[in-house]
């Protein structure tokens, strides 16, 4: 099969590679639709993420869609041609933090292109098949691969004990971003306002059902008028994100996603006199179903953020192409391309 594989910083070669044999529980998919992320973007152009380093070759991608045609001799649950959206984390199932029902912390995480684990951008790939989950045939190859992100935004919502009526500020209005203001408005959120310095990407957030958005570069967040009750945190944007809690009001919940700079400003009085919550956020565990569910029902719109896509041979471009075009939102790679 052909891979697209990363060998250091910005170097990306198409390459064949034997097509992987599903264990006794896997299904082999042959990929259909993968979306890319920030952390692919920074995997290429820094070979490295805080701890995860990139050492040998390495196949990233890690939001995969696609069809099972293979199954191994003990995997039961998927028939040929079914169609399925992968959750890219297997978790060793028996440590403590699996047994306590964080899987998403399990420190023997095998997860799709972080080092060493490879991922998606090629024609096939193996994984345990309960975490291959089928989508109906109303959601397209897309939708299902950009499943992986909207959980992101899910499970933030749940951390950020997101609910009817609860006020959402949101800021980054990115893929994850936008993901998240459509998660917060299927929670039940009434008022979502989302900030961001690019004005397409505010317009597509408005268009996705926000109540207010917020151009950072010309308007204080202070002057808004508006008091969250949550700040799901997605620039990653030190700055922004100082300036975003000092909003927060009282017994406020802050959710910190977007990935920047190692440490930002902690309005530490601010967050004392308000008993702010402030926490991190790690992927996701147990949310597919659900994700599924509001996508399928129109609830959720994922096409709507797609705005690229590329073969195989053209996932460096892929990668790229953010940085070249503020339009941009998601690239998509078709592998079969
Ligand atoms: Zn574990």
């Amino acid at each position: 099969m052909r891979a697209a594989v990363l060998h250091g910083v910005g170097k990306i070669t198409l390459e064949e590679r034997p097509r992987p044999e599903p264990g006794p529980r896997d299904v082999l998919v042959q990929v259909a639709s993968v979306g890319t992320c920030g952390s692919d973007v920074h995997y290429y152009e820094h070979g490295r993420i805080g701890d995860f380093v990139v050492e040998s070759p390495l196949v990233l991608g890690h939001e995969p869609s696609g069809t099972v045609v293979g199954t191994g001799a003990r995997a039961h649950r998927h028939r040929l041609g079914q169609r399925v959206s992968l959750e890219p984390g297997i978790p060793d199932f028996t440590c403590w933090q699996c047994r306590a029902g964080r899987y998403n912390l399990c420190p023997r995480m095998r997860f799709f292109g972080t080092p060493p684990v490879d991922g998606a951008f090629c024609e096939y790939v193996v994984v345990h098949e309960e975490f291959a989950y089928p989508v109906p045939d109303d959601l397209s190859d897309d939708a299902a691969a950009l499943i992986e992100p909207l959980s992101v935004g899910m499970w933030a919502c749940g951390k950020a004990r997101v609910g009817p009526g609860t006020r959402v500020l949101v800021t980054g209005a990115g893929p994850v971003g936008l993901l998240c203001l459509q998660a917060a408005q299927a929670f039940g959120a009434t008022d979502i306002m989302v900030t961001d310095v690019n004005p397409v990407r505010l317009g597509l957030a408005r268009d996705l059902g926000a109540t207010a958005t917020l151009d950072a570069r010309e308007n204080d967040l202070l002057d808004a008028a508006f008091d969250p009750d949550v700040l799901l945190e997605c620039s990653g944007h030190p700055a922004a994100a100082g300036a975003a809690i000092r909003a927060v009001g009282r017994a406020g919940r802050i959710v910190l996603i977007g990935m920047g700079g190692d440490e930002i400003p902690l309005p530490l009085a601010h967050v004392q006199a308000h008993e702010l919550e402030v926490t991190g956020t790690f992927r996701y565990a147990n949310t597919w179903p659900q994700a599924i569910v509001l996508a399928a029902s129109g609830r959720v719109q994922l096409d709507a953020l797609v705005t690229g896509h590329y073969g195989l041979a053209e996932v460096e471009q892929a990668l790229t192409a953010g940085t070249h075009d503020p339009a941009l939102v998601k690239a998509v790679v078709r592998p079969q391309e």
